[in-house]
């Protein structure tokens, strides 16, 4: 993740991705509770969100470089 300042869009990616990386941590540190007291379908259930989320990071991860590509890719620094 590489936001360029000033645009709206880098911005918005990035927030959304800064989200997500807390909410993957959030539901890491609920399995590892989940686990130590042996609740198994809370397990099941918190990994199923946790790939949801690994799924939601890697695609702002994509959309972050399709738009740095086409936002940004001439110019440095400027948002056209
Ligand atoms: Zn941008």
């Amino acid at each position: 993740m590489n936001p360029v300042d000033g645009c709206p869009e880098c911005q918005r990616i990035s927030a959304a991705y800064e989200a997500a990386t807390l909410e993957w941590f959030r539901l890491q540190g609920q399995l590892r509770i989940a686990e130590y007291s042996s609740a198994e379908s809370e397990s099941d259930s918190l990994i199923a969100e946790l790939t949801a989320v690994a799924k939601r990071r890697q695609a702002l991860r994509e959309a972050a470089s399709q738009h740095t590509l086409a936002a940004h890719s001439r110019a440095t620094g400027a948002c056209s």
